[in-house]
C-alpha cells in the first residue's frame, strides 16, 4: 500500500512520523512546496522574529531523520492536480499513484490588495523565508506599520518594539483580538502594547496604500488620517490552501470538510491541520482550527485513521503566544454564539487566568505566565462551575478541576 501526505507542514510530518509509530512498514511519500522539511511556524514571530534563534532552527526534523524511517520526501514539488477517480496525482515532474492520501495543504496568508498594488515594502508572515526578511527589516528606528491586530500582528508588534521600532497597528475592530477574547482580556493586551509603546489606531479602514518616494509607504485610513511607515506588514488572517482539494471534487466549506475521524467526502483521503474542517464531536459542531497544537495531534489521528483505526479526533483547540514578558496558553472554544461571562482570576497586570463562559459551562480557558495552570483549565472546559468560585484566588484551579 502507499500512503501519500500533501503538504509540507506539522500535520503532514506528525502523520508520516504516527504512520511509522504504529509500525507501518509500507511505501510512504510526503509532497511538499516549500524547499525546506517541515517546520514549526510559531517560532517565525517570536523567537526568530526577535532573533534569538536561527531560522533553521524551527525545522522539524532534518532530511536523514525520512531517510531512517524510509519517508520518500519530495521537497519543492508542489502537487497540482489531484485524480481521486485514478487515486493519482500529479506534481511539475510527472505523476504518482497513491492507495490513501491525507491532504495537509495548511493555508495561506489573506492578501491585502491594496497594500500588494501599491509597489511599497510590504510583508506578510508566514514561511520561513518570510520570517528571515522581516527580521532582517526590523531594526532600531525603524517605522513599522502593521494591519491587522491578531495574533501575528501583535506578535509581529511585540518583535519590532523590542528591536527598537516605532510601531502603529491599525486594526478595523475596536481593540485586538476582539473577537477571539472579547473586550475584557483584549484591553489587557492592548495596554500591554501601549506599555511598549506601540500606537493603535482602532475602528480603522485601510482606504489606500502608496509608495513613498523615499521608498516608503503611506496609508490613507477611512477617516482621512495618513500614516507613514518604513514598512508594511499585513497580518489580516489566513485562508485554508483549497485549491487543489477543491479541484479534485472533495467536499469544502471553509476548507476541506472532515467527518469526526477526519475523513473526507472521498472515503480514501483524510485531511489534517489548518485545512481540514472537522466535525467535532465534543464541541457539537463544525471548527476548523489554525493552531500549531491541532496540525501535530490531527496528523497522529490522521495517520492511525489511514491505518483503519476508525478514531475520532476528540482533543479540544489549544493555542499559545509569547508578547515581551507576557506568556499565553488557551484551551477550548467559544462558539458562534459567544459567551455570556468572563471570569478572571489574579493579577490582569500579571498573572492570571480568564475563563469564558456561556450557557452555565465554561466554553474556554487560558492563563497567562502561569504555567502550571494549563492542565487543570483543560480539565474545567466544559464543566459546569459557580463563576464566584472560578474567580476566587484562593481556591485553587486544580481544586476546582478535581484534578488534586
Ligand atoms: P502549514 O503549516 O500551512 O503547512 C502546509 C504546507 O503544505 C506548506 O508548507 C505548503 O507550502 C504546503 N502545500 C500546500 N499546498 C501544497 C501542494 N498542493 N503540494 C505540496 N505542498 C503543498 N499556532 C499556535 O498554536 N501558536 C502560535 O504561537 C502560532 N504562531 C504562529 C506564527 C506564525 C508566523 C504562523 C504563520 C503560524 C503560527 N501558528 C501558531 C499557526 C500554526 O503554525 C499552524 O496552525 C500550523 O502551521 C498548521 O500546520 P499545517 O501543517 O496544517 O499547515
Amino acid at each position: 500500500m502507499n500512503i501519500t501526505v500533501v503538504g509540507g507542514g506539522l500535520a503532514a510530518a506528525s502523520a508520516v512520523e504516527e504512520l511509522r509509530e504504529q509500525g507501518y512498514d509500507g511505501d510512504v511519500t510526503l509532497f511538499g512546496a516549500e524547499a525546506y522539511p517541515p517546520y514549526h511556524r510559531p517560532p517565525l514571530s517570536k523567537a526568530v522574529l526577535l532573533g534569538e534563534k536561527e531560522p533553521e532552527s524551527a525545522i522539524a526534523h532534518d532530511a536523514g531523520w525520512y531517510e531512517e524511517r524510509n519517508v520518500e520526501l519530495r521537497l519543492g514539488e508542489e502537487v497540482t492536480e489531484l485524480d481521486l477517480a485514478a487515486a493519482r496525482l500529479t506534481t511539475p515532474t510527472g505523476t504518482h499513484g497513491f492507495d490513501r492520501l491525507l491532504v495537509a495543504t495548511g493555508a495561506a496568508p489573506r492578501r491585502l490588495d491594496a497594500a500588494d498594488h501599491s509597489g511599497a515594502p510590504v510583508a506578510y508572515l508566514r514561511t520561513l523565508d518570510d520570517s528571515r526578511a522581516l527580521r532582517a527589516a526590523l531594526v532600531d528606528g525603524g517605522r513599522v506599520v502593521i494591519v491587522g491586530a491578531g495574533w501575528i500582528g501583535l506578535e509581529v508588534a511585540a518583535a519590532a518594539a523590542t528591536a527598537g521600532g516605532t510601531v502603529t497597528v491599525v486594526e478595523t475592530a475596536s481593540l485586538p483580538l476582539l473577537r477571539v477574547v472579547g473586550a475584557r482580556v483584549a484591553e489587557i493586551f492592548a495596554d500591554l502594547h501601549r506599555s511598549h509603546g506601540v500606537d493603535f489606531r482602532f475602528d480603522a479602514q485601510v482606504e489606500d496604500v502608496t509608495a513613498t518616494a523615499d521608498r516608503g509607504v503611506r496609508l490613507t485610513l477611512g477617516d482621512g488620517s495618513v500614516i507613514e511607515g518604513d514598512l508594511l506588514v499585513v497580518g489580516v488572517g489566513v485562508e485554508p490552501r483549497t485549491g487543489l482539494a477543491e479541484r479534485a471534487g472533495l467536499a469544502l466549506d471553509n476548507g476541506v470538510l472532515t467527518d469526526a475521524t477526519l475523513r473526507t467526502s472521498d472515503p480514501r483521503v483524510w485531511a489534517a491541520g489548518d485545512v481540514a474542517n472537522h466535525q467535532h464531536p465534543v464541541l457539537g459542531r463544525r471548527i476548523r482550527v489554525e493552531h500549531w497544537d491541532t496540525a501535530i495531534e490531527q496528523g497522529k489521528v490522521a495517520a492511525r485513521n489511514l491505518l483503519d483505526a476508525g478514531e475520532e479526533y476528540r482533543r479540544l483547540p489549544y493555542f499559545f503566544t509569547d508578547q515581551y514578558d507576557l506568556g499565553m496558553e488557551y484551551v477550548g472554544s467559544v462558539g458562534p454564539e459567544g459567551f455570556d461571562e468572563v471570569v478572571l482570576r489574579g493579577d490582569p497586570g500579571g498573572t492570571f487566568a480568564a475563563f469564558w463562559l456561556g450557557g452555565g459551562r465554561i466554553l474556554a480557558g487560558m492563563h497567562v505566565n502561569d504555567w502550571d495552570a494549563i492542565d487543570p483549565i483543560r480539565a474545567l472546559v466544559g464543566e459546569s462551575v459557580d463563576p464566584g468560585k472560578l474567580g476566587d484566588p484562593g481556591i485553587a484551579l486544580a481544586e476546582l478541576a478535581g484534578t488534586k
